[in-house]
């Protein structure tokens, strides 16, 4: 009898008790690091209860949901809600990875700084809701022009855009930027406040190189926008401006491109209202 009891005492703390104390340890485990690895489940030590197995099946359940909802979170935390682009967060992110790659693989990448041309006096002709549908149209427009694997949009300021472009020297970026000019144009949005052209434009700065020691992030981050910042105080909007070479970097030293003229502004561009 005694050894009987024995037996029963065995088995239990092999089947079920055993298994229990793996899933606590599991759990705590996961409370400790946050890694949402599955568990497996306990095979071979006797019989397990199919309530042990249940309980295996759920805690997994719960664990690939805890991984979707994450994973919709992260994706909800870098992406900008208006426009569907990546946010700053984004663009920080993967300014920051891109950087890093593209120096250990000694290539060239670009970045091109966007912004809308007197937005603020379009909010204040058309209204906020049209300023907003003009933002999404850009946003648009970018997503239709940059569909390389690897282009990254990103708006990272209120009518501020930026595109990282992986692999990519001076010329063409130069070559891209100019395009995204030129569509803004043809997108046709009427601007009265935004002459000569009279319909919605951008600016855009560039700035491209091989990463190193000096050539960070940040520097081209601060070399793009002051490109930018030349377009819109020196070369007039509706521009793009190259910011020079890494190494001959010197503010008062920007080559620059304009333009061919803009389209003629009374081609009937759409109202935003109408
Ligand atoms: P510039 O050509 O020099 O860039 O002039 P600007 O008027 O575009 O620049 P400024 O920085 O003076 O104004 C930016 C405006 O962008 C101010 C604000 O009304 C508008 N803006 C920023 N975020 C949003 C947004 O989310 N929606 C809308 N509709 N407007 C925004
Ligand atoms: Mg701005
Ligand atoms: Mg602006």
């Amino acid at each position: 009898m005694f050894l009987l009891a024995l037996l029963f005492a065995w088995r239990t703390s092999r089947s079920i008790l055993r298994p229990i104390d793996r899933l606590n340890q599991r759990i705590a485990e996961l409370r400790r690091t946050g890694n949402l690895k599955l568990q497996p489940q306990d095979r071979g030590e006797g019989d397990v209860p199919h309530e042990i197995h249940a309980l295996h099946d759920n805690f997994n359940g719960l664990i690939r949901r805890l991984s979707e909802v994450l994973a919709q979170l992260e994706q909800l935390s870098l992406t900008d809600p208006l426009t569907q682009v990546g946010n700053r967060r984004c663009f920080d992110q993967v300014l920051d990875a891109e950087v890093s790659r593209h120096r250990r693989e000694g290539a060239s990448m670009a970045l091109l700084l966007l912004d809308l041309d007197h937005f603020k006096a379009y909010n204040d002709c058309y209204g906020h809701p049209a300023g907003d549908r003009c933002l999404i149209a850009l946003a648009d427009l970018l997503k239709d022009l940059f569909r390389r694997s690897g282009d990254r949009i990103c708006r990272i300021g209120g009518e501020e855009f930026a595109v990282l472009l992986p692999r990519t020297g001076d010329r063409e970026a130069e070559c891209l930027a100019s395009r995204i000019v030129a569509a803004t144009a043809e997108l046709n949005l009427e601007h009265r406040d935004n002459p000569p052209l009279g319909r919605v434009s951008v600016s855009v700065g560039v700035s491209s190189g091989r990463p190193s020691e000096s050539l960070t992030g940040s520097w081209l981050l601060q070399a793009a926008d002051q490109a930018l910042y030349r377009c819109k105080r020196e070369l007039g909007r509706n521009t793009v401006a190259c910011a020079p070479a890494h190494d001959c970097y010197q503010p008062s030293a920007f080559a620059s491109y304009q333009l061919a003229p803009a389209p003629d502004a009374n081609e009937n561009p759409s109202d935003p209202n109408g």
